[in-house]
């Protein structure tokens, strides 16, 4: 398989650091390739602003999503953007490494999703109408490929658990799994989180290293997360509910998205 890496720490030194070799050793110990892309490294461009559209003119007001459109359908993006469009074409699967900030990715790897997502690529795909909401949630240009998250959180577990004060993982890291990654067709795979990290001692290491090695072994075979197709009939068009019928009548929230043995 060939797997792309996108890494968003600040520290060469960092556990972060620590278990991207990790993971990137074994992948490369099963005869995967493996190219990174590391953000800070790099100095990646984190916001999205008008020099990332050369095709414009400059009195034209700037609005981002035409903008994307037309400088992804005019092959104008920014040679920064295109070369992490064809690392994302290249791969079969994509991982995004990063520590929990305020509940969210840092925002260089925010500002990459933000750039390198571009109308045309990531959304705005398919037909649009009343009949059919696009090629996304399951289907789009990243569709039969893979995805998953690797996050360190300073955080305990059992704060992240379900009745935990911080809120459920899986639910805060809905709207990158979900709405980011699932979005342009990736199927998601589990994250892999390791909590409690700023009390991490050298003894913990290898325990956390050998769960990823796991991970990374069991990369081609794992389960993705069963989220609901939109145009596998569960939702109604074009409002994009759920079918009343669906799911559990109590249910609210993120998990009606997941379709299980009930639904
Ligand atoms: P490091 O600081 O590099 O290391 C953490 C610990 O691991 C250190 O004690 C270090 O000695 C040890 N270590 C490092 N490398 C090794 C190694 N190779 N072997 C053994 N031990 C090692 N947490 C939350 O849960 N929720 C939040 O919303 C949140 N928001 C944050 C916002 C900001 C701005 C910041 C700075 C932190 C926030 N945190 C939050 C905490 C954050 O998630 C953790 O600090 C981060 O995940 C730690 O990862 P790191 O790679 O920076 O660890």
């Amino acid at each position: 398989m060939k797997i792309l890496l996108v890494f968003a720490h600040p520290e060469s030194r960092s556990l972060n650091a620590a278990l991207r070799h990790v993971a990137v050793q074994e992948l490369e110990a099963q005869g995967h390739e493996v190219r990174v892309t590391d953000l800070y490294a790099q100095g990646w461009k984190s916001v999205v602003d008008r020099a990332d559209f050369p095709v414009l003119d400059s009195d034209a007001r700037l609005k981002p999503a035409a903008a994307s459109k037309k400088s992804f359908e005019a092959d104008a993006l920014t040679e920064d953007v295109k070369a992490e469009i064809a690392n994302l074409m290249w791969a079969d699967t994509l991982i995004l490494q990063f520590p929990l900030w305020w509940f969210a990715m840092p925002a260089i790897l925010k500002g990459w999703v933000d750039r390198v997502f571009a109308y045309g690529f990531a959304y705005g795909v398919g037909e649009h109408s009343d009949k059919r909401w696009g090629d996304r949630y399951g289907e789009g240009t990243l569709v039969g490929k893979r995805a998953m998250l690797i996050v360190t959180a300073g955080g305990w577990n059992e704060h992240y658990a379900p009745r935990g004060i911080n809120g459920e993982i899986d639910d805060l890291l809905f709207p990158i799994n979900h709405g980011i990654l699932y979005y342009p067709g990736y199927d998601v795979l589990p994250p892999f989180v390791v909590y409690s990290v700023d009390r991490f001692r050298e003894a913990d290491f290898e325990p956390t290293a050998e769960c990823l090695r796991e991970r990374m072994r069991t990369l081609p075979i794992t389960q993705p997360i069963p989220y609901r197709r939109q145009n596998g009939g569960d939702y109604l068009i074009p409002i994009m509910n759920l079918r009343p019928e669906l799911g559990d009548q109590n249910m609210t929230g993120f998990k009606l998205h997941l379709s299980g043995p009930t639904s």
